[in-house]
């Protein structure tokens, strides 16, 4: 790890106007890594992904969401790691400010990184450097093996979000769709843009 990794996620953003967190907690690893899934309806709606490694969030950014369907390829463009106080954030990010628009905890628990290479466990900081974690997740939607894959690098780096087929695995359910509220509070990002506004 090169400097400090939440660098970024502090130059972006204006504390004394955004209610989001800021960091406080000292970096450092835990054996019981979480996970969390923001839905986010910024300019354009999406789903945040975040991976606790190595004392942050790892964080993509899915447009479509994860899908329980091994078939679905769904794209996840990297953006800057955010701190682990980041995971329970719910709320309205106000106009004119980076990210503006409502957030809600769409799903959230732990994850275990189950990436291999020539049948060695390869380390999750590591793995992402090297373009390709499996993690097998336990949240309140979600469940079982994910991939996510790098296919492209450079300034319009992206990666894939697949589901490994496993007894979660779902063709037939649609957890975008069918389960729309926040897992801390019940409420739709609609009740949270409404409510908080
Ligand atoms: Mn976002």
């Amino acid at each position: 790890m090169n400097g400090d990794p939440l660098e970024s996620y502090r130059r972006k953003r204006d504390f004394s106007r955004t209610p989001e967190p800021q960091d406080s907690r000292p970096l450092q690893s835990s054996s019981n890594p979480i996970f969390v899934i923001q839905k986010h309806a910024a300019r354009t709606l999406h789903y945040d992904l975040r991976l606790e490694i190595d004392g942050v969030l790892k964080s993509w950014a899915v447009p479509k969401g994860p899908s329980t369907d091994p078939k679905d390829k769904r794209l996840a463009v990297p953006t800057e790691d955010h701190p682990l106080e980041y995971a329970t954030f719910e709320g309205v990010i106000p106009e004119k400010q980076y990210g503006a628009g409502p957030v809600i905890v769409w799903d959230i628990g732990t994850y275990r990184n189950i990436t291999e290479k020539s049948g060695k466990p390869i380390p999750a900081g590591e793995a992402v450097a090297l373009g390709h974690i499996s993690f097998y997740l336990e949240g309140k939607k979600l469940n079982g093996g994910y991939a996510l894959r790098r296919f492209k690098t450079g300034d319009d780096e992206a990666w894939l979000l697949i589901k490994m087929a496993d007894e979660y695995a779902d063709p037939n359910r649609d957890p975008v769709r069918e389960e729309p509220q926040s897992v801390l509070s019940g409420r739709t990002i609609e009740q949270v843009a409404e409510e908080e506004s």
